[in-house]
């Protein structure tokens, strides 16, 4: 998708690059929060947090004097290589600006931008003249001078011979076994003999990758090693070399070296397969992910693992051991959350005969004997015929259960199945009566895996509106000194438009009948966990969490903009389209989508209820900023989201009715 780049962007303007979303990791979300959640509804007592009075910072207002500042470039002489500068700067939100000899957008908060202004080779000299609504005129002139493109860093000739070192695969340490493929080589002068070694082997001939479009020598030298049986050896570099070719061209030309080495930063070491390694996890919601990806919000999580869960390690790469889940299934955990078991302690294995499913007050429960510390995935889904269904996948099991007691009092949960999906891999099915699921938490305790799953909350019946009586929990996104989230153009801080949005959010939804409960009050910076753990405290039906976009403005202030919803799981898709939609239909903001799987950890944990985001708009276009900024604009935005989440209930309440 296009748009991902700017959306993982997305806080990448801010002077500090938003140490919560970092900073917090999902073990501090412990399935003990159900624990917390049952004694506060029986103290009935939901922690608000003292009210901090905060009034966030007004927009900047133009300056009383007619001035006219640059902001982009911020110097009256730069360089650059591109053929283009995207002009920035403040003036009166009256006036009109002229870049060069054409006119410039001018905002409502004296922002004025015109973008890609072309650049021909050497100075280019751009006068910037704004006209005050009373005549008087102020002009400046920027020189930017537009240098050539660096040299390439290797040309294909016989030049200098080099090893670019930074190339050099693998760069991180691994582990392997027998039948495992390691991918090793590196970038260097085009052309010429390449080969590597591991430890004191034979040196081994490293091919050179064609150009695909060209035919032409790359300079990249790649293979792919095959780990034989029985190979067993402990952590070595691999050595590589490159040769002059003997008759590469312009060779009777070139000096230096006629053979240049390199060893790879990454220690490779070969594991015998048929050893057993288990690791323990030590910290309570370890992450277990299907693949090692940099994302920026975090990679593609499978589950979150109880501490205790024993895991069998068949591989390593980097920081991160490679965990076989069943025969051909595998998954990765981070080696900080995990601690190597003692020698002896068998591979556990599970079975369990009987499932328990009963109601309780607020929710059903579903209990599965869990007597072997087993990995597990708890995976909110659909059924084929369209109801809504929780999975539960164990790993290192197999099927033996005969006993399925389903008893009177469930009311949500419709049917529970277990099935042998493949070898060593059980699934726990829980279908639901509804198409809709309101939300389910997990706890292991007293050797068994209890999963909750909630009942809808009882909608007030027409012509109410459906949000009378519901209990919405909203997170102004960011907060306090140092999480100030993305910075907009005219120096407005993404903490305080979300502040202004959640606070005039909350009045429109109290105002329709709905209870508030905001995680995060006045400029507080309460933790990720924490912001989640008050909403379901709360027992909240519904958490929606506001933020503003942010994408880089090299190519232009004004290219990337619009408003976007977000949602982790499939059963809040629905919550979030609606909301879409509506922002689409009264704001007149560009569309940036509604973007599912989405790994913001308040989104991704909060599973008690449902979940998702809105990125108002982006705080990185002064046209966007602009109207974040303007309370008309506000109170019409938060009302496309009120409005949402009543055409959702609504729906709902239908469907229910039918
Ligand atoms: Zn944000």
């Amino acid at each position: 998708m296009v748009n991902r780049s700017a959306v993982s962007a997305r806080k990448s303007s801010s002077p500090r690059p938003l140490p919560l979303l970092s900073q917090i990791s999902p073990r501090q979300f412990a399935p003990g929060l159900l624990v917390a959640l049952v004694a506060g509804l029986l103290l009935g007592c939901a922690q608000t947090p003292p009210v901090t009075e905060y009034t966030p910072a007004a927009p900047p207002a133009p300056a009383a004097e007619f001035t006219l500042q640059l902001i982009n470039p911020r110097q009256e002489t730069s360089t650059t290589t591109r053929d283009f500068v995207n002009i920035l700067g403040r003036t009166s939100p009256d006036a009109t600006v002229r870049v060069g000899d054409q006119a410039a957008s001018v905002f409502a908060t004296g922002i004025f931008v015109r973008d890609q202004v072309p650049l021909q080779p050497g100075e280019n000299r751009i006068a910037i003249i704004a006209r005050a609504a009373d005549g008087r005129q102020l002009e400046r002139v920027v020189t930017v001078t537009r240098g050539v493109e660096p040299i390439a860093d290797f040309k294909p000739s016989g030049d200098a011979l080099a090893i670019k070192v930074e190339s050099v695969e693998p760069a991180h340490d691994v582990g392997l076994i027998r039948g495992d493929v390691l991918a090793l080589g590196f970038r260097g002068t085009p052309g010429q003999m390449a080969e590597y070694r591991l430890g004191h082997s034979d040196w081994q001939p490293l091919p050179e990758v064609r150009d695909l479009v060209s035919d032409q020598p790359s300079g990249q030298y790649r293979a792919n090693f095959v780990v034989p049986a029985g190979a067993d050896s402990p952590g070595q570099p691999i050595q590589f070399r490159l040769r002059r070719a003997e008759f590469a061209p312009g060779d009777s030309s070139a000096s230096g070296p006629t053979v240049v080495e390199a060893t790879s930063r990454g220690q490779v070491s070969f594991w015998d397969e048929a050893a057993l390694r288990l690791v323990r996890v030590t910290d309570e919601g370890a992450a277990l992910s299907f693949g090692l990806h940099e994302v920026r919000l975090g990679g593609p999580y499978r589950a979150e693992l109880p501490a205790g869960t024993l895991l069998r390690v068949v591989g390593q790469r980097g920081d991160n051991y490679r965990i076989q889940l069943a025969p051909g299934m595998d998954g990765w955990v981070s080696r900080r959350d995990v601690d190597w078991a003692a020698p002896g302690t068998p591979l556990p294995h599970l079975a369990f005969t009987s499932i328990s499913i009963y109601g309780e007050t607020a929710a059903d429960q579903v209990v599965i004997p869990y007597g072997a510390p087993v990995p597990f995935a708890v995976t909110p889904t659909t059924s084929p015929g369209g109801r809504a269904a929780i999975e539960v996948d164990f790993f290192g099991a197999h099927h033996a259960a005969t006993w399925l007691s389903h008893r009177h009092t469930a009311r949500v949960v419709r049917e529970v199945t277990v099935q042998q999906v493949a070898a060593d891999h059980v699934r726990v099915r829980v279908e639901l009566h509804s198409r809709q699921l309101w939300g389910y938490q997990w706890a292991v305790t007293n050797n068994a895996l209890r999963i909750s799953v909630r009942r809808p909350p009882l909608l007030a019946p027409p012509p109410a509106s459906p949000l009378q009586g519901l209990t919405i929990a909203l997170e102004a996104g960011h907060g306090g000194p140092n999480n100030w989230g993305a910075r907009g153009v005219s120096g407005s801080l993404e903490k305080d438009i979300n502040r202004m949005a959640v606070d005039e959010l909350a009045r429109q939804f109290e105002a329709a009948g709905a209870r508030i409960v905001q995680v995060r009050e006045g400029d507080t910076n309460p933790t990720l966990a924490e912001r989640v753990h008050r909403a379901i405290a709360a027992n909240a039906d519904l958490f929606i969490s506001v933020h503003a976009n942010s994408a880089g403005s090299e190519r232009g202030y004004l290219r990337v903009s619009g408003t976007s919803t977000y949602y982790k799981w499939p059963f809040c898709r629905d919550f979030s389209a609606a909301i879409h939609a509506r922002l689409l239909a009264h704001t007149g903001l560009d569309d940036f989508g509604n973007v599912g799987n989405f790994n913001y950890y308040p989104i991704r944990a909060n599973t008690w209820m449902l979940s998702m985001l809105v990125e108002q708009a982006f705080m990185s276009n002064p046209a966007d900023e602009a109207k974040m900024l303007d309370p008309g604009f506000r109170q019409q935005m938060m009302r496309a989201v009120v409005l949402g989440t009543q055409d959702w209930l609504e729906q709902i309440r239908a469907e229910a009715g039918r």
